[in-house]
C-alpha cells in the first residue's frame, strides 16, 4: 500500500488524477478540496461524501496539520505563532491586524541560508525547505485567530526563510492559496519578499501573479555585501535589472524595503543615491527602523535621521513610508523571528 497522500500537497488537477487511479470520478476532487480549505481536520466531517468513500480515505489520504506550541499577543494586537512540524522542526507565523483586515506573515523555510546580518533567523542557518502543505497550513491554522472585524485577506512571504530559495514549493502553495478551489485569496493581496535571488525574480512573476518586495537595504555593493552576503552572488545592478524584468501589472509598483541601521546605511547621501538607482522605476520604498536586539551588532538611527532620509526620497516623487514595527514587544517584528519566546 502506498503512503497516504496529503491532500494539501495537491493541485486540483493532481487530485483528479489521483482519484482516477482510485476508480473515483474526477468531480470528487472539487468536493474534497472544498472541505480541505474549509479547514476540516477529519474525513468524518465531510458530510456530503459517502461513508464508504470516507472510510477509504482514511487509508489512502491524510490531512496534515501544524501543531501549535506557542502563541503570544502583542499590545498592538499582533499575534505570533510557533508551530511544531511533523519532523520535529519549528517555524513561526505572525498575524498583523490592520484597519479593516489582517495580514499574515508566512515562513517558507526552517531557518535560512542567506545570512543577512540584521536578521535573527540567519543565526540558525538553514535546516530545510517547507513543504507545500506546511505553507498552506500556516494560512489555515492562523485564519481562525483573525479578529471578526479584520478577516485574514493579505499574505506576505516575509517570515523565516528566503521564499525564492524554496521556489517550486512556494509557487505551488501560492497557486493553492489563490485558486477558487483552494483558499481563494485575491491575486492583489499576496506578496513575496526576497533578499535578492535575482534570476528567480522574473521567473516568479511568470509563474504566479503576486506583489514583489525586494529587501534592498543598501545602495552600493560594498555596504550591501557587509549586511547581505547574497550581494556577492547578485550585485545590486543585476538585482535591479531582474526587477525590471518582473512582469508588473499596470499601475502597480515594486516595493523596496530598506532597514535603516545607524552608521551603516543611513547616510543621507545614500538616500539620494537610492533615488538615482530607482529613477524611472515603478517603485515604492518602505523604510524600517532597525529593531535593536542583543544578538545583533546594530543600532537604530534616531527618528530625525529616519525622517530626513524619507524626505529625500519623497522629494524625488517616490511613495515612501516609514513602517512601524508591529509586535516589537513579542519579537514578532522584522528580523526578530526565532527569538524572544517567554517559555
Ligand atoms: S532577512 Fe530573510 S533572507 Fe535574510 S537571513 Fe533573514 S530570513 Fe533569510
Amino acid at each position: 500500500m502506498n503512503a497516504p497522500v496529503d491532500l494539501k500537497e495537491l493541485s486540483l488537477a493532481e487530485l483528479e488524477e489521483v482519484l482516477t487511479t482510485w476508480g473515483q470520478p474526477r468531480f470528487r476532487a472539487r468536493q474534497l478540496l472544498k472541505w480541505v480549505y474549509k479547514g476540516v481536520s477529519d474525513f468524518g466531517e465531510m458530510t456530503d461524501i459517502s461513508r464508504t468513500f470516507r472510510e477509504e480515505l482514511y487509508s489512502r489520504a491524510r490531512l496534515s496539520a501544524l501543531t501549535l506550541t506557542a502563541r503570544q499577543e502583542s499590545r498592538d494586537g499582533t499575534q505570533k505563532f510557533r508551530w511544531l512540524l511533523e519532523d520535529g522542526g519549528s517555524i513561526e507565523s505572525v498575524l498583523i491586524p490592520e484597519a479593516d483586515h489582517s495580514t499574515l506573515c508566512l515562513s517558507s523555510q526552517v531557518g535560512c541560508a542567506l545570512g543577512c546580518r540584521f536578521c535573527l533567523t540567519a543565526l540558525q542557518g538553514l535546516t530545510r525547505n517547507l513543504k507545500v502543505a506546511e505553507i498552506v497550513n500556516q494560512v489555515l491554522a492562523v485564519r481562525p485567530y483573525a479578529p471578526g472585524d479584520k478577516p485574514l485577506t493579505n499574505l506576505v512571504f516575509m517570515g523565516m526563510g528566503e521564499p525564492l530559495a524554496n521556489f517550486d514549493n512556494v509557487v505551488q502553495a501560492i497557486r493553492q492559496i489563490q485558486a477558487p478551489w483552494g483558499l481563494n485569496f485575491s491575486k492583489r493581496r499576496v506578496t513575496v519578499s526576497t533578499a535578492g535571488l535575482a534570476p528567480l525574480i522574473p521567473r516568479l512573476g511568470a509563474e504566479v501573479p503576486v506583489n514583489l518586495t525586494v529587501s534592498l537595504n543598501a545602495v552600493d555593493d560594498a555596504t550591501r555585501s557587509l549586511i547581505m552576503p547574497v550581494t556577492q552572488r547578485y550585485p545590486i545592478k543585476e538585482l535591479l535589472d531582474a526587477c525590471r524584468s518582473f512582469p508588473l501589472p499596470r499601475h502597480r509598483r515594486i516595493t523596496f524595503g530598506y532597514v535603516l541601521l545607524a552608521g551603516v546605511n543611513d547616510d543621507l547621501a545614500m538616500a539620494k543615491e537610492l533615488t538615482r538607482l530607482l529613477a524611472g522605476f515603478p517603485a515604492k520604498v518602505n523604510l524600517i527602523s532597525f529593531n535593536p536586539l542583543a544578538e545583533l551588532p546594530f543600532a537604530a538611527p534616531d527618528l530625525d535621521r529616519v525622517l530626513r532620509f524619507q524626505e529625500i526620497i519623497r522629494l524625488a516623487h517616490f511613495p515612501v513610508f516609514i513602517r512601524e514595527s508591529r509586535g516589537q514587544d513579542i519579537a514578532a517584528a522584522c528580523g526578530q523571528l526565532a527569538s524572544g519566546w517567554a517559555e
